[in-house]
């Protein structure tokens, strides 16, 4: 429930509505809106009695919020969120670039893509140390030292880095190397993982499920924020479907749909998207004419030697031509 303030209730009376709330073993939320107030409630199970709180001095109305995830639900928050990760903004208003290697392999490979994404213009590097891959023989990421790798490259190029964490061990390691921590598709229902996730500070890329629905993805939102980490930033990364010409079918629809359900930012993931590199360019494209506020590519300078998702990535000067193209498009849409 969504508890609707006056104008001019004062701070005592709020205070009076946020007991009430915690008396009855939930929790209060206070939203400042522009010219109110409003109070949301988690915890509950089932609906609240609305004359509980109507009586309440300062209360203009209770609105029944029905949804199952009503921290990333737009109810609790109209306006958009903005994350925040150094000097990158990821929002409405904003397209950010995220590029990098599918994983990390050898310094020397991660900090050579990571100069070139940044000449073409990435503003976070990305890097998979932790390789959560669907054949236990395929390469399974370099692990603490890729990390301590990325942060190199970080340094090196002044690009926030991230990096994505399958595992509480593999957590612990990511939030004290990266700047944003990832949630793969695999893991976008590992409960204990994105409570875990909801207990640190650190903003967060949680990627949409293999079959997930948009229900699904933002109550696994609910899970990291219900914890306490509001930086949650969705990731559309396609869905499996039944035609294998491409990977995944990567559902863009999902982007608008999320901004009228959700107030969280959205970015598309279109190389695992599709799969298929000639469509990345063509599927950015479209994602910043949806409405997403960004793009992660893989990206890679010799991707015959790549040890995972060669195929898909963009060499260094296509990437740079998306980007350029990304950006020009982006000034006409973004006032
Ligand atoms: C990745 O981005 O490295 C990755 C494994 O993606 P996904 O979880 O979407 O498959
Ligand atoms: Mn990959």
């Amino acid at each position: 429930m969504l508890i609707l303030m006056k104008a001019d209730s004062t701070e005592n009376q709020r205070k009076t509505v946020c007991e009430k709330i915690e008396k009855l073993g939930f929790r209060p939320h206070p939203i400042p809106g522009e010219h109110s107030m409003a109070i949301g409630i988690t915890g509950n199970d089932g609906p609240l009695e609305e004359r509980e709180f109507m009586s309440l001095e300062g209360v203009i109305k209770c609105i029944p919020v029905t949804v199952p995830y009503k921290l990333a639900g737009k109810d609790f928050k109209p306006k958009g969120t903005e994350v925040k990760v150094g000097p990158v903004t990821f929002g409405e208003g904003h397209f950010v670039i995220i590029g990098g290697p599918c994983s990390v392999e050898s310094e020397e490979q991660t900090i050579r893509i990571a100069k070139a994404v940044k000449k073409a213009g990435a503003q976070v590097l990305r890097g998979g140390a932790f390789k959560p891959r669907t054949s236990p023989y395929s390469f399974q990421g370099l692990g603490l030292e890729g990390l301590k790798i990325l942060k190199k490259a970080s340094a090196e190029t002044g690009l926030p880095v991230i990096s994505e964490a399958i595992d509480f061990e593999s957590l612990d390691a990511v939030s004290e190397y990266a700047d944003i921590i990832q949630i793969g598709a695999r893991n976008m229902q590992n409960f204990a993982l994105l409570q875990k996730v909801g207990k640190l500070q650190r903003p967060v890329v949680l990627k949409r499920g293999i079959s997930a629905t948009l229900e699904e993805w933002l109550s696994s939102a609910e899970y990291i924020m219900q914890n306490g980490n509001e930086k949650v930033i969705l990731c559309e990364r396609g869905i499996r479907s039944y035609d294998k010409y491409t990977r995944n079918l990567l559902d863009l629809s999902a982007v608008p749909a999320i901004k009228n359900l959700s107030h969280l930012p959205i970015i598309v993931d279109p190389s695992h998207g599709t799969g298929r590199k000639e469509l990345i360019t063509p599927m950015s494209k479209g994602a910043l004419a949806v409405g997403a506020h960004g793009i992660m590519v893989e990206v890679h300078d010799r991707p015959k030697e790549a040890l995972s998702d060669g195929h898909q990535a963009l060499l260094p000067h296509e990437f740079e031509a998306l980007a350029s193209s990304v950006e020009k498009i982006s000034s006409l849409l973004v006032p």
